[in-house]
């Protein structure tokens, strides 16, 4: 196996069992199970159970709230293992609200909801709007105070998982719209858990082409009720709480890109050793090696990205150091999977594009990794202005 060994060296004794556990997880569930659950698009529940049963879902939750109070290092190693195996799917960015409970919630809303969350309850999240992409700051969905509880109106899309959820992690403005005011508009959006099939809420499935179990849904709330206890944190501060996930979530979504990227990169150089047409095999031709070598040293160079930026927030960092090694990590990640898929599927020529040799099955799940959940541009424009001292242009 290509990256067993060196992925495998660096690990710690932890690191290992975990890896191990994956291993016979995808004896059980492998590539034609994952794959029968993406073409009818249901959520993986078997998997996810034993995934659950074995406490993975708590690796980073503290032992009080239910978790096995492991390091982000871990969480990085458990991700990427998967997704090396070939069983990834968007559902597993839940991970990153593990975090924004801990740093945010009220101790009450602790106790109510990580437990929850590490035995498995799925939790989806909900912030992208028609008008509000890439710009957050634009949504417009509102909680508006009623006694005890909100008042949720507004419409959410892109929401993975949102119906095979239980809880969804909302992001509502609770102060009005000020179109005049970016710091305004940053100072008054809330975050909510609530309960993802509410009264008021209603859901509609997009029809988007990634071969993965996870769906995407546009959500309407017409008057949902929340209780106000399910507010976290401070009233109008959620943007800043959300801020304060976003280094962990890179992080997640470097490990799929890694994940997938090794998972393809190892077809195509078995590929190239096996297929013979000109009486040696094609991975003899250099025509053939480069392209597959600086996928190799591609993917590596964004693992070490990674694993700085797993080792930051480990030590508590959340900002600067952390903020740079894990916005250059999401984007190393996912140009390093993109290229190497596109030399994977070159070097299988014609059979690249069947789906029987399961390479391209790959190709848009890896393509989405550079657009969401932040586009590449983002993580340049973040770069450009926190570390090079650039004017922000937006
Ligand atoms: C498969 C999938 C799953 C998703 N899951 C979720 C989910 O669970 N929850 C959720 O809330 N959202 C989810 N999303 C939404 C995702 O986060 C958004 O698609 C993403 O934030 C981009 O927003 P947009 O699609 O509106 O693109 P836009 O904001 O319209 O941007 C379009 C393009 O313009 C460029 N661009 C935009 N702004 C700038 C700028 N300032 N500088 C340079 N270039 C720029 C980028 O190339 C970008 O790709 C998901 C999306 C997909 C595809």
């Amino acid at each position: 196996m290509l990256f067993e060994k060196v992925d495998r060296d660096e690990y710690t004794q932890d690191q290992r069992i975990m890896a191990d556990f994956v291993g016979k997880l995808a004896n059980r569930y492998g590539r034609e199970y994952w794959l029968a659950k993406a073409e009818k698009k249901e959520f993986p529940q078997e998997m996810w159970d034993e995934i659950a049963d074995n406490g993975y879902f708590g690796l980073v939750i503290p032992e009080e709230y239910g978790g096995a109070s492991l390091s982000f290092s871990d969480m990085r190693v458990f991700l990427e293992e998967l997704a090396k195996k070939g069983l990834f799917t968007l559902h597993f960015v839940s991970f990153f609200m593990d975090s924004i409970m801990l740093l945010h919630g009220s101790e009450a809303l602790k106790r109510e909801y990580l437990p929850q969350m590490a035995r498995g309850t799925y939790f989806s999240f909900a912030l992208t709007e028609p008008d509000a992409g890439t710009n957050s700051l634009r949504i417009r969905t509102a909680a508006i105070r009623d006694g005890d509880s909100y008042r949720i109106n507004g419409q959410k899309l892109f929401i993975t998982g949102a119906d095979e959820s239980k809880y969804m992690l909302l992001v509502a403005r609770t102060m009005p719209f000020n179109e005049d005011s970016r710091e305004a508009r940053k100072n008054g959006i809330s975050l909510f858990v609530l309960d993802s099939h509410a009264e008021g809420i209603s859901m509609q499935t997009q029809d988007i082409d990634i071969v993965t179990p996870d769906k995407q849904y546009t959500v309407f709330f017409d008057d949902v009720k929340v209780p106000a206890k399910d507010l976290i944190g401070k009233e109008n501060m959620g943007f800043s709480y959300l801020l304060s996930g976003l280094n962990l979530e890179r992080v997640i979504i470097s490990c799929f890109a890694l994940g997938m990227g090794k998972y393809v990169l190892e077809k195509a150089v078995n590929y190239s050793r096996e297929r013979n047409i000109f009486g040696d095999p094609i991975g003899k031709y250099q025509g053939v090696q480069h392209p597959l070598s600086r996928a190799f040293i591609g993917l590596q160079l964004a693992s070490l990205a990674n694993r700085k930026a797993s080792q930051a927030l480990d030590g508590g960092e959340n900002s600067g150091i952390t903020g740079m090694y894990a916005n250059m990590a999401k984007l190393a990640s996912s140009e390093a999977a993109f290229h190497a898929c596109d030399a994977a599927i070159q070097v299988h020529g014609g059979y690249g594009l069947t789906k029987e040799y399961d390479v391209i099955n790959f190709s848009n799940a890896i393509r989405a990794l550079r657009i969401a959940p932040v586009n590449n541009e983002m993580i340049l424009n973040y770069i450009g202005e926190h570390f090079l001292g650039l004017p922000r242009s937006y």
